[in-house]
């Protein structure tokens, strides 16, 4: 496996220039929240670039228009762990596909726009990196869906 020290802020950047178009035009603000004191880690940059695209397309996708994305990454000093926390205004995850959000063909998207491929690809992926994730609604209903990646500072052997 490719194993290089990344910064996540500068994967991140490369993702959002992809979507930061896009967004301007559906009038959805991006907000960074990163952590300046987040480390490097040891992991797969292109893997991870393929992780966040997912969920930010997915977000786009929820947020339809008007609406915002935030991006939040902290250090967890005791876990050694950099956690992403990707949050969007949109209506939520629908309950009744929460459970099994991240199953393949899982989705609820019209034929042709939505394969139900990506979380579970996204899943897949950060399993192998050594992470979680996890998928939930922000506390208040309808007030939009919360992605939190968790990766750790070092690859597992
Ligand atoms: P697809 O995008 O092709 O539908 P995904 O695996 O990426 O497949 O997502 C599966 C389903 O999860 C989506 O169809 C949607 O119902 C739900 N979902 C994913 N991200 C969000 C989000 N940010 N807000 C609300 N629902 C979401
Ligand atoms: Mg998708």
């Amino acid at each position: 496996p490719v194993q290089e020290s990344v910064d996540l802020h500068r994967i991140l950047e490369e993702c959002l220039s992809f979507i930061e178009n896009e967004a301007f035009h559906r009038n959805i603000k991006i907000v960074r929240n990163f952590d300046p004191e987040l480390p490097l880690i040891t992991t797969d940059p292109s893997q991870l670039q393929q992780v966040f695209l997912n969920i930010l397309n997915n977000a786009m996708d929820a947020v339809d228009k008007d609406g915002t994305v935030w991006i939040d990454t902290y250090y967890d000093d005791f876990r050694q762990q950099v956690v992403i926390r990707i949050a969007d205004s949109g209506p939520g995850i629908p309950e009744n596909i929460i459970d099994r959000i991240f199953d393949p063909f899982v989705t609820t998207k019209a034929l042709g726009k939505g394969t139900g491929l990506g979380l579970s690809i996204t899943y897949s992926i950060v399993q192998k990196l050594g992470g979680r994730i996890t998928a939930e609604n922000a506390a208040e209903e309808g007030k939009g869906a919360v992605f939190t990646v968790l990766l750790p500072v070092k690859a597992p052997v």
